[in-house]
């Protein structure tokens, strides 16, 4: 079985998330293949075949090119999984790449099990396992469930792709940085975030005075941010920031792979949940099992004698 893994590279940088596509074909215990749109510098140090496609020459991103070149390499390669991250990048060209080739596509991928592939559903609240009956298939896994172990230890072996034709009517302009945010929480040494379980908007105040007797910032999962209780510019999550402060609270929050994604390299988790079996009480440092509303408020009463 073989896997071509979609790298991405930013702003001439190969992105960490790369090595999550090495760590989930390892997983799935297939033969690995890598397609680089980047530069040589950054080829990635896995074991296995990495083809390069100059981004110079192609641009950072286009999805007419860069869907020429991962064809390109599925013809050398003739791998039965392409895989992207389900990053933007991902779900841009992953659905381009399986239409052209009529591969079925599985999106958004937290496990294999039993060698079937583990989706979310009803926006993650179930899972389901699935399989491809195409001869190949196209796959999007989320970031941060596939854990690297031993990033940096390959020898890429590599191989160039030039196109005959790079022609394309788009044109990478180039990135611009988002709106500044009232909050940056990619910075902050400690984040007290809100989850469903805080009840109500007025109740979101009761973990901001947390956040604030310990000279932190206010952190959110994402019901919370879609309820219109905070801003997103505090939302914690693969569609939201992903941080990674000395130490994470997190109040009322369940412990979805999209919030964990996003904060579960903090170095310090404690987690105030009234469910023992709280999915969080997984990456959690200290899972406190009570009523955050009873809870939290005598913690910082402490804190602020
Ligand atoms: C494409 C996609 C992207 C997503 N992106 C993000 C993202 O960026 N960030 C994100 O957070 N989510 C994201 N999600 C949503 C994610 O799947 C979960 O639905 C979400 O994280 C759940 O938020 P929550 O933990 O606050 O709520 P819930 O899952 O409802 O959990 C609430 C928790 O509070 C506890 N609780 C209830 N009452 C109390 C109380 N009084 N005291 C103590 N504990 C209590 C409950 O036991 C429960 O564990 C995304 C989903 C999808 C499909």
């Amino acid at each position: 079985m073989k896997a071509l893994l979609i790298c991405e590279y930013r702003e001439g940088k190969l992105l960490d998330a790369s090595y999550e596509l090495a760590a989930f074909a390892d997983k799935l215990g297939a033969e690995k293949a890598m397609v680089l749109i980047g530069s040589e510098a950054e080829v990635p140090k896995v074991n296995g075949t990495v083809y390069l496609a100059d981004a110079g020459k192609y641009g950072e991103y286009n999805p007419d090119v860069h869907k020429k070149i991962v064809l390109a390499a599925v013809e050398r390669e003739n791998p039965d999984y392409i895989v992207f991250v389900h990053s933007s990048y991902g779900w841009d060209l992953a659905p381009r790449v399986a239409a052209t080739l009529k591969a079925a596509q599985i999106s958004e991928i937290v496990n294999i099990v039993d060698g079937k592939f583990e989706v979310g559903i009803c926006n993650s609240k179930l899972r389901r396992n699935v399989t491809p009956t195409t001869g190949k298939a196209v796959l999007t896994i989320q970031a941060g469930a596939f854990s690297v172990t031993d990033a940096s230890q390959g020898v890429p072996q590599l191989e160039r792709i030039d196109l005959a034709d790079g022609a394309s009517s788009l044109e990478f302009v180039g990135y611009e940085p988002a709106e500044k945010k009232d909050v940056d929480l990619t910075r902050a040494e400690v984040i007290v975030s809100a989850g469903r379980g805080v009840g109500k908007k007025e109740n979101v105040p009761v973990i901001a005075s947390l956040a604030k007797a310990l000279g932190g910032e206010l952190g959110a999962s994402r019901p919370v941010v879609d309820a219109g209780w905070v801003e997103h510019s505090h939302q914690v999550g693969t569609t939201g920031q992903t941080v990674s402060p000395k130490l994470y609270v997190a109040c009322g929050i369940s412990g979805a792979i999209q919030h964990l994604a996003g904060m579960k390299k903090s170095d310090f988790i404690v987690a105030i949940n009234k469910d023992k079996d709280a999915p969080i009480g997984e990456v959690a440092d200290v899972l406190v099992v009570a009523d955050v509303l009873q809870f939290v408020p005598a913690l910082t009463g402490m804190l602020q004698k």
